[in-house]
């Protein structure tokens, strides 16, 4: 099946006054038709930053550098204002960080709704309009009298269901979802992301699900891809992300999980994320590495296959077959 999103080498830098940010830097990624994929990584991975320029909405000082995001076939990076803007939504949807901002203040939810779709489609009359605002919105589970709300009128969730509700309007074959539950409650995470994977498998669209929250996007992704520094360190199929990590950091993103059992004593993750205008040389990870040795100083380690599907960028494949065991900290 060919993918009906193929992203090769992406890279967005940030124009700052010390030089470019690499925020997403050198990235390719590829998915199927109905698949779920998540990219999950710490603030300032580059996550958000990916999202934004999957759908080509990258901002001053943000600007798309280099690469191709191919969208069944046609290139979003060379599409005009025109093909972009018909493009957006109708083929590729955003479900924004934050849905508030996405939802307009002053507009009842169905104009907002109706708006989103006449944009796209001509020739559909009122009585069919407010029939298609009734179905989405039993579909991301709200009441039909929501549509006569404004959205100061709705709970978190409710606003968050609102946006894909919009995102949804015109069955797009892919969905990008940055942080859609960041803003809300344990509970109503769950139930928010259950709608989104339901929502997934009527549309049989391909998902990108951003978050920083592991145990989150596990649940819900076919696949996963860690993000690091702006590069993706490791993806693979889900479970055995989860069983078998092969990069250093996705083991211990995996073991700070709550309820997985770790055999060695936890170290965490001590340090930060590397300023993005000044990269270390070699592994951008090497400074809070445990495993870390004098090639990851000096050279940029490149994915390669570490298993069935699973792919990692780091020095110590294909030497190794596993992850050796963890080193355990000074105080262990
Ligand atoms: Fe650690 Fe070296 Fe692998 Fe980077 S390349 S994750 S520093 S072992």
């Amino acid at each position: 099946v060919d993918p009906v999103l193929e992203v090769t080498n992406l890279n967005v830098h940030y124009d700052t006054g010390h030089g470019p940010a690499k925020a997403v830097n050198d990235v390719s990624i590829s998915l199927k038709p109905g698949e779920r994929l998540g990219l999950i990584g710490e603030s300032g991975s580059g996550k958000t930053t990916m999202a934004t320029a999957l759908m080509r909405l990258t901002r001053p000082p943000g600007r798309i550098a280099s690469g191709s995001v191919m969208l069944d076939g046609k290139d979003i990076m060379a599409m005009s204002a025109r093909e972009l803007r018909e493009t957006r939504l109708r083929d590729i949807a955003l479900i924004p960080q934050g849905a508030m901002s996405s939802l307009n203040p002053v507009m009842r939810l169905e104009e907002q709704i109706i708006d989103a779709i006449v944009a796209h489609t001509s020739g559909m009359k009122r009585a069919a309009l407010n029939a298609r605002v009734e179905e989405l919105l039993t579909n991301v589970g709200l009441a039909a009298e929501v549509a006569r709300r404004f959205p100061h009128e709705l709970s978190g969730g409710m606003k968050q269901r609102a946006a894909m509700a919009i995102a949804t309007s015109l069955s797009p074959k892919v969905i990008v979802a940055d942080e859609p539950t960041s803003a809300l409650d344990v509970v109503v995470q769950r139930q928010v992301m259950q709608t989104l994977g339901r929502l997934q498998d009527g549309l049989g669209a391909a998902v990108v699900l951003i978050g920083h929250d592991m145990g989150l996007v596990a649940q819900f992704a076919d696949r996963v891809g860690v993000m690091y520094a702006g590069k993706i360190v490791e993806i693979g199929p889900v479970r055995q992300m989860i069983e078998a990590p092969r990069h250093p950091y996705t083991r211990l993103l995996v073991d700070s999980l709550p309820g997985i059992k770790v055999k060695q004593a936890l170290i965490g993750i001590p340090g930060l994320p590397p300023p993005l205008v000044n990269l270390p040389p070699g592994c951008s990870f090497s400074p809070r590495c445990p495993f870390a040795f004098e090639r990851c100083k000096n050279e940029v380690p490149q994915p390669q296959e570490v298993g069935d599907r699973q792919q990692a960028a780091c020095h110590l494949y294909p030497e190794h077959s596993a992850l050796p065991p963890m080193p355990v900290g000074p105080n262990d």
